[in-house]
């Protein structure tokens, strides 16, 4: 099958977020703290950052997690919704941003557990959308036959009836490895049914984006064919606002949803169905949790303790930092013991006293008070 070759192959594979973390092995020499009975979870937009910016003292906050060696002392991952280029590439844009070193295990994004569908899509054509390089976001993972709804939509002619007044996306319709054009592979792309579709991070062009998903879900994978049974869908989040650089909530990934749906609905003889990932999911607090034991075991001192294992102990108390109660706290809340919610003030939630409908177990300004409060309570 000729498509099979057009498909990117990331240089990063390799880069697992899931995969057991190895510590530098300038780290693995100096003298490790004791296995930490506490772990803490970030959210970013929010709480650590604001569009590119660092709010409420975010960078000194985490700074106080490593030991004067930059050695990570108290295990601390970022669990956020957001997303759209691949984890490593996170990583490293945050260890930037905040002048700390974050590990690519120690970035989980809304999207992450896509490659938990590995098994049923490896080599099936499937699209995906959303802001940055959501097909290498995919790629990376391991599918071998993602395209970018940008594209996928470069193969119909006149499938977005209004392109020509989008002057921003006329010359940017191929991937950053792909090109389908120069590798003339339209008409496979064109007889070949999509066997589903991922969001993977917040759409760009909303308009066009709902017209192809429309396209493909009713047509059963094959814009421009009859109806059909609708391929799977899938969302990394939910969130229907976030806190970006702008004063006021943006509408997100869930807004988007919203708008799909409807607009389907009214179309379509079935409705749409779909699955979302991400917050406030309890899976995703359970994955936090096992990525927290493995980051504990690679950092601690293990002497004594061969026959540890990332299941064989379990936290006192796991700290959830967040600025959305509907999604951090909410989701630290169904996820139960042992995890703690932590609110602040730099985000969504801007209120004096406590959120009324997923009430926090502490609200602080900041997220430097957040890591003093924790730190002062562990007695670290
Ligand atoms: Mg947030």
């Amino acid at each position: 099958m000729r498509l099979r070759s057009v498909f990117r192959v990331s240089p990063f594979r390799g880069g697992a977020p899931f995969a057991s973390y190895k510590p530098p092995v300038s780290s693995r020499h100096q003298s490790r703290p004791n296995r930490s009975s506490f772990g803490i979870a970030f959210d970013v937009d929010g709480v650590i950052l604001r569009g590119r910016a660092r709010i409420g003292g975010s960078s000194q906050a985490l700074r106080r997690l490593y030991d004067d060696h930059g050695v990570l002392k108290v295990p601390f991952v970022f669990l956020t919704n957001g997303g759209g280029i691949p984890e490593f590439t996170r990583a490293l844009e945050l260890s930037q941003l905040l002048g700390v070193n974050i590990s690519p295990a120690q970035v989980l994004q809304g999207h992450s557990p896509f490659r938990n569908l590995l098994n049923r899509y490896e080599n099936e054509l499937i699209v995906a959308t959303g802001k940055g390089d959501p097909a290498l976001v995919m790629s990376e993972y391991g599918f071998k036959k993602v395209l970018s709804i940008d594209e996928y939509a470069s193969c119909f002619s006149n499938i977005d009836p209004v392109s020509q007044y989008k002057a921003w996306t006329n010359d940017n319709v191929c991937g950053q490895s792909s090109c389908l054009e120069d590798l003339k592979l339209k008409s496979d792309v064109l007889s070949e049914r999509v066997q589903a579709a991922f969001v993977v991070s917040d759409p760009v062009d909303w308009g066009r984006d709902i017209q192809v998903l429309c396209d493909i879900l009713r047509s059963g994978g094959l814009p421009g064919q009859s109806d059909g049974h609708q391929p799977p869908l899938y969302f990394a989040a939910d969130d229907l606002e976030y806190q970006a650089a702008f004063p006021m909530e943006r509408l997100g990934m869930g807004a988007f949803r919203v708008a799909l749906e409807s607009v389907f609905n009214r179309i379509h003889h079935h409705p749409l169905e779909y699955v979302s990932f991400g917050k406030p999911n309890p899976f995703v607090f359970d994955n936090a949790e096992t990525m927290l034991r493995q980051l504990s075991l690679s950092h601690c001192d293990v002497h004594g303790m061969d026959d540890v294992s990332p299941q064989s102990y379990s936290f006192s108390t796991l700290y959830m930092v967040g600025d959305n109660p509907s999604v951090d706290i909410k989701g630290a809340q169904q996820a139960g013991h042992p995890w703690f919610s932590i609110l602040t003030r730099t985000g969504v939630f801007k209120g004096e006293d406590n959120d009324t409908s997923f009430p926090a177990d502490l609200v602080v300004d900041t997220v430097e008070e957040a890591v003093d409060y924790i730190l002062s309570r562990e007695g670290s």
